[in-house]
């Protein structure tokens, strides 16, 4: 058995990166940028209107009131996408919607709410007096040409594609999804929606991890629940280790007489870099490495392998997008946290805000068979190795479940 930190700096020694593709913009949601986006225009890309209303010469509404109207000749109209061709003179004024370019002579923009309003008429009634640059949006105010508005690495999320968008790429180099092989074991397991027989128990742990795999960005190619069978083992693994990027087992890790995921990885070629951590839940994890392939071997109980998913998989597949690992936080205790003499132990926690403070407590259901633990969760507590429990009042480490909010 290793120590966590131990464990962790292995596995991060053996991460690689992922190649990157070229992905039009309405494909790329939740994909990891590869390269940096950068303004090939300032924004507003031309002066443009702010209101719906007159393109005026501010000089020409001073005085202006309610009792004391300015009447100025409409000569002609601006609107988005079709620009008025004539410039302003003294005494006139262009009708100019919201997004319209500002005529060329013009230099405020009188909301049509401040005037007798459009008209076919050929003028127009201000009743306020306007300054210079009111309701223009200036050339270039929100984002000079050149600016590097995101670099690589950030998740693209609607702020991002909407931004991306605005500046015209058509498509993106984003980080190839990982390609993930999983894999479940146990001749326990039956699919849902299937008849439970005697001892037998629905197959849990890869609709969980299909789902982990969806959400961090990346894509299952091989799923299969295999008999504790060595033939059926080698024939999937062989295929996966060829193919896929990462593997990621559930079950058949630990000491059973029929756990035999490890015995196969080895056959195949496998170098084993760890097998046991200290960590609870989920001691017996296994991690090695394939010629092209990280593989993590995960034990069966739903929360060891749910957990252990989070911790251990979950930020190696960001980095191999190139994105940033998540951060963890700190939050304060509410309830005491049971820790391990000589293992790191992580638990399905609630945190929430209390008196602008950060506060979490751990599931009551401990067990790491009770995937219930994780209904209510929206993060997992996780604490070092200690002698007593933690005590309410004290700090823990706080790692949220990514698509979790506080409520
Ligand atoms: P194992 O790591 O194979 O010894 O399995 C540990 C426990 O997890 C056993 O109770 C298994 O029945 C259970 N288990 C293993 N795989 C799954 C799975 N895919 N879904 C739900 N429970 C599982
Ligand atoms: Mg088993």
């Amino acid at each position: 058995m290793i120590s966590f930190q131990e464990a962790k700096d292995i596995v991060n020694k053996n991460i690689f990166q992922l190649g990157s593709e070229l992905v039009g913009l309405a494909q790329v949601g939740g994909r990891v940028l590869a390269q940096d986006i950068i303004a090939s225009f300032p924004s507003p890309i031309f002066d443009n209107s702010a209101m719906d209303g007159f393109a005026v010469r501010y000089e020409d509404t001073q005085g202006a009131s309610q009792e004391n109207p300015v009447t100025l000749k409409i000569v002609s109209t601006s609107s988005a996408g079709t620009p008025s061709k004539i410039s302003l003179k003294p005494g006139e004024c262009i009708q100019c919607m919201t997004g319209a370019k500002i005529p060329d002579g013009a230099n405020s923009i009188v909301m049509v709410e401040d005037s007798s309003g459009f008209s076919d008429l050929g003028t127009v009634q201000i009743i306020i007096e306007t300054s210079e640059g009111k309701h223009i949006r200036k050339m270039g105010e929100e984002i000079k040409d050149g600016e590097t508005l995101i670099q690589k690495g950030r998740t693209l999320t609607p702020s991002e594609i909407g931004t991306i968008a605005t500046f015209g790429y058509g498509e993106l180099v984003v980080s190839k999804k990982p390609k993930v092989a999983i894999f479940g074991t146990g001749d326990e397991l039956i699919e849902p929606g299937k008849k439970l027989g005697e001892g037998q128990i629905y197959n849990s742990n890869l609709y969980v991890f299909k789902e982990l795999v969806d959400k961090v960005g990346g894509e299952v190619l091989m799923q299969d629940v295999i008999k504790d069978d060595k033939d059926s083992l080698r024939g999937f693994l062989s295929r996966a280790l060829k193919t896929c990027d990462v593997i990621i087992s559930s079950g058949g890790v630990s000491m059973g007489r029929y756990d035999y995921v490890r015995d196969i990885f080895i056959e195949l070629g496998v170098v084993e870099h760890f097998w046991k951590v200290a960590q609870k839940p989920g001691k017996p994890l296994f991690f090695g490495t394939g010629d092209s392939t990280l593989i993590f071997g995960l034990p069966g109980n739903p929360v060891s392998s749910y957990i252990g998913f989070i911790e251990w998989v979950w930020p190696v597949l960001e980095t191999m997008m190139g994105n940033k690992e998540s951060q963890k936080v700190t939050g304060i205790l509410k309830t005491p946290f049971p820790r391990e003499k000589i293992k790191y132990r992580f638990l399905f926690g609630e945190a929430w805000i209390e008196d602008g403070q950060l506060v979490c407590q751990p599931s009551k259901k401990m067990g790491s068979h009770m995937l219930s633990s994780s209904l209510k969760a929206n993060c997992i507590l996780g604490a070092m190795e200690g002698d007593n429990p933690l005590q309410p009042g004290e700090p823990i480490q706080v790692n949220f479940l990514p698509w979790k909010t506080i409520k």
